[in-house]
């Protein structure tokens, strides 16, 4: 329906385009993933100022044609993350965050609890950068990452199976972790699968019950099981490849 449109978005992406215009992706808690044009942003005068950055939350205003491109017509910052903006570990943790949801939900579908995850997220990662540094601080910036994509995983229905096997039902022996089944298996049903320690088993089953502040520590290498597990579920189910959780220069 062509018009106006307003709605609370943050912004995904923003990329150049032409002489002085962007094409942003929004993601918004009542139209899923929106593009649109935003004109003359680039120019040194532009209303918009710098707010139709990546990771702004903003109220904004579209028109929409009868192209799929909205025209921005109008944008005031709800949060602009500036702590999140000076370091360099969690503008990539918030680029990889708004990336997992423009791809996983990438289309108009409403998941207004995928648009209040996200948001959280960003005041998340803004909240804690500067404030860890080091190999510890990378451990805990892995560890959020996950519990953000498992709960994506919530939103999307394809939360892995933890309480009992995912081919069998069985209850005890559950030793490894099978994409195809959707969740972990037991000893009898492991083929095809991959080990998945305790400790990995219990990441996952405490990410996906606590709040997102709430992130469960465990060592790397169990990271490294949950971070896979994950995978295996989405390239299954979803036939979605996201980029590694976090970056390794950082
Ligand atoms: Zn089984």
């Amino acid at each position: 329906m062509p018009g106006p449109v307003k709605t609370e978005a943050i912004v995904l992406r923003s990329m150049r385009y032409g002489e002085a215009d962007r094409i942003l992706h929004l993601y918004t808690p009542d139209r899923g993933r929106m593009s649109a044009i935003a004109k003359g942003v680039r120019r040194a005068r532009s209303r918009f100022g710098g707010r139709l950055e990546p990771f702004f939350r903003l109220h904004i205003e579209l028109h929409e044609g009868r192209g799929e491109l909205l025209t921005v017509t109008g944008a005031q910052t709800v949060e602009g993350h500036p702590r999140l903006r000076g370091d360099a570990r969690a503008l990539d943790a918030a680029a990889r965050a708004c990336d997992a949801v423009g791809r996983l939900f990438e289309t108009s579908e409403p998941h207004p609890g995928v648009f209040n995850l996200l948001c959280r997220q960003l005041v998340l990662l803004d909240r804690r950068a500067a404030a860890e540094a080091g190999a510890s601080g990378f451990t805990r910036g892995w560890a959020g990452a996950l519990a953000f994509r498992l709960k994506l995983l919530l939103a999307a229905g394809l939360a892995p199976q933890l309480g009992a096997c995912a081919s069998c039902g069985e209850h005890e022996h559950l030793v490894g972790f099978s994409g195809a089944a959707g969740g972990v298996v037991c000893a009898a049903c492991e083929a095809g699968s991959f080990p998945l320690a305790e400790d990995a088993y219990r990441f996952m089953a405490e990410a996906l019950g606590r709040a997102l502040s709430e992130v469960p520590e465990v060592p790397e290498p169990a990271l490294s099981q949950v971070e896979r597990a994950i995978a295996a579920t989405l390239e299954h189910h979803a036939h979605v490849r996201l980029m590694p959780a976090v970056g390794r220069s950082g």
